[in-house]
């Protein structure tokens, strides 16, 4: 008898600290949810390292999380567009917030030339805004963009789990010291370098990075594909004219392109992944090698 009462009592005490059952789909994110939950939330990753949001297929195990979740933080990401239907409807009780809400997107950077072209994209604001496929989704690489995502993740825990909202605020306050600090890094790293530095990268996922930063990016994929011999021997071309010193790769995609084109350069190819874990040292470091393969 006393034994059953304290397995009620225990299981009464892990009721009310009973934690918010978080889902999320990229890695950075998980970081962000967890910064500001702590201990008061726990978060599942959809999309595991080494996987591409644009393609990704949950695992059972993954859909079976899902219907015992709170809450899903999806962040518009492409595997989204497929799944999120599905999620609704295995848990009809769990709540959906985009975290890219309140994030001016901007299209997807097609190729070199059309950069080189079109200046400003605000000849566009006239476009059906609800079109997903042309903007681009890596919004999460810059810290102005991370702020909105914590301010909306801070504002939906608050919601869902009102009686820590001291607690939530508390660790959002820490949470946006730490991307302010991010900032100024990596303000600091590209102060040497010239206004509109180039980068060549494989899959485009830095445009809102290079916006943020007066950089451009050049992207060596064409809508999501490689390219065509003739348009690699332009790219090699327009490589050699901006003395790109540096090419980009992620390991989420194939590096065969990259290194083609870096072996006939001669330069140095340099992995790295929107989709790290360590969100703030991985874009100090992605400046640090932008920084030190654009000095004359
Ligand atoms: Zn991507």
């Amino acid at each position: 008898m006393k034994k059953l009462i304290y397995i009620l009592i225990i299981g009464y005490i892990s009721l009310l600290n009973a934690n918010v059952k978080a889902v999320v789909s990229i890695l950075p994110q998980e970081l962000f949810v967890k910064s500001i939950g702590g201990d008061k939330v726990d978060v599942s990753l959809m999309v595991k390292p080494g996987n591409s949001p644009h393609t990704y297929e949950p695992k059972p195990s993954q859909m079976r999380y899902i219907s015992q979740a709170d809450i899903y933080f999806a962040i518009d990401v492409e595997f989204e567009h497929v799944w999120l239907k599905k999620f609704i409807n295995q848990n009809q009780d769990m709540q959906v917030v985009d975290l890219s809400d309140g994030i001016k997107k901007i299209e997807i950077q097609k190729n070199f030339e059309e950069h080189e072209s079109d200046h400003e994209d605000e000849h566009h604001e006239g476009h059906d805004h609800h079109k997903h496929e042309g903007l681009d989704p890596h919004i999460w690489t810059t810290p102005s963009n991370v702020k909105i995502i914590a301010k909306n993740i801070l504002n939906s825990l608050v919601k869902i789990d009102s009686k820590n909202k001291e607690y939530y605020e508390q660790n959002y306050k820490k949470f946006l010291e730490h991307i302010e600090q991010t900032d100024s890094k990596i303000k600091t790293i590209l102060k040497n370098i010239p206004k509109k530095s180039k980068f060549m990268v494989f899959h485009p996922s830095w445009q809102y990075f290079a916006k943020e930063y007066s950089l451009v990016q050049l992207p060596i994929e064409i809508e999501g594909k490689s390219p065509k011999p003739k348009a690699l021997v332009k790219l090699i071309k327009v490589a050699k004219q901006y003395k790109v010193k540096a090419i980009f790769t992620q390991p989420e995609f194939s590096p065969k392109i990259a290194n083609t084109i870096a072996k006939q350069l001669n330069i140095d190819v340099i992995k790295t992944s929107p989709l790290n874990k360590y969100w703030s040292e991985n874009l100090i470091k992605l400046a640090q090698a932008i920084a030190s393969h654009n000095k004359n």
